[in-house]
């Protein structure tokens, strides 16, 4: 089966903790010079778009800030779709930058949506306290930036968004709204910028329900890696991936 581009997740395939992972930035330089299309598709919460960008710049692969899609990406579009022009984030303060640059106050306690994405920083109670309010006072839309279990950190696993997410849930009983992961609409709105078939694509990541069952939602195969979270054990509900492959220097191989 043809492979013609690729929708590449960050966190655990590309680096881990801000280090690169052996052999993924030649591995991307590589598609470039071939001319294989590549989209980065991320569920980090924590940083911007442009702090994503500018890493991976540092790192030798220069790519437009267009090429990277986030939960925060989607929720900017969720946002001006609804016609809001604030929201109650919990969430980083890069992440907060990036709504106020896209004309979005990030902590209006009258607003309509609550969004919630990485706490690992910033976790106060107080900022779960305003949003359960703003959620049962203004009977606010609570927005999940992304909804996984844990990621892995430098010292071991992390708790993710999908924790706090369950909290506010519970405490409110409410159901969240999805953007990032493995929602249809974040994969489309990347498989859209790519302009190649679903058949022609390949997701390779390190989550098996995020990247992989996402990705098979549109009938995109999925390769795991195992450079991140994945332990080599599916869980029994996860899309079962096209391949498993070491890293992401493996998918060279599939390309010419
Ligand atoms: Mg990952």
């Amino acid at each position: 089966m043809t492979v013609s581009g690729f929708l590449i997740d960050l966190d655990g395939v590309v680096y881990i903790n801000g280090e690169p992972i052996p052999g993924a930035i030649s591995a991307l330089q590589e598609l470039r010079r071939r001319g294989v299309p590549f989209r980065f598709v991320s569920n980090n919460t924590h940083r911007s778009r442009e702090t994503i960008r500018a890493r991976l710049a540092r790192f030798g692969v220069d790519v437009p800030v267009e090429w990277i899609f986030t939960p925060l990406t989607a929720a900017i579009a969720y946002l001006r779709n609804a016609g809001a022009a604030s929201c109650w984030l919990l969430g980083s303060p890069d992440a907060a930058e990036e709504l106020k640059r896209a004309g979005i106050n990030p902590a209006d306690p009258a607003a309509s949506h609550v969004l919630v994405g990485d706490l690992s920083d910033v976790l106060e109670y107080d900022m779960f306290v305003t949003g359960f309010r703003v959620l049962k006072n203004n009977h606010a839309e609570l927005l999940a930036l992304e909804h996984d279990r844990y990621f892995k950190g430098s010292d071991g696993l992390l708790l993710s968004a999908g924790a706090f997410v369950a909290a506010l849930e519970f405490a409110a009983d409410v159901s969240a709204t999805l953007l990032g992961k493995p929602s249809v609409a974040f994969f489309q709105a990347a498989l859209s910028s790519l302009g190649l078939p679903p058949e022609e694509v390949v997701m390779i990541g390190d989550d098996p329900r995020s990247d992989i069952g996402g990705a098979a939602s549109l009938s995109i195969r999925g390769i795991l890696v195992l450079t991140g979270k994945f332990d080599g054990v599916l869980p029994p509900d996860a899309a079962a991936p096209w391949k498993i492959l070491p890293g992401l220097s493996d998918i060279l191989s599939l390309t010419q």
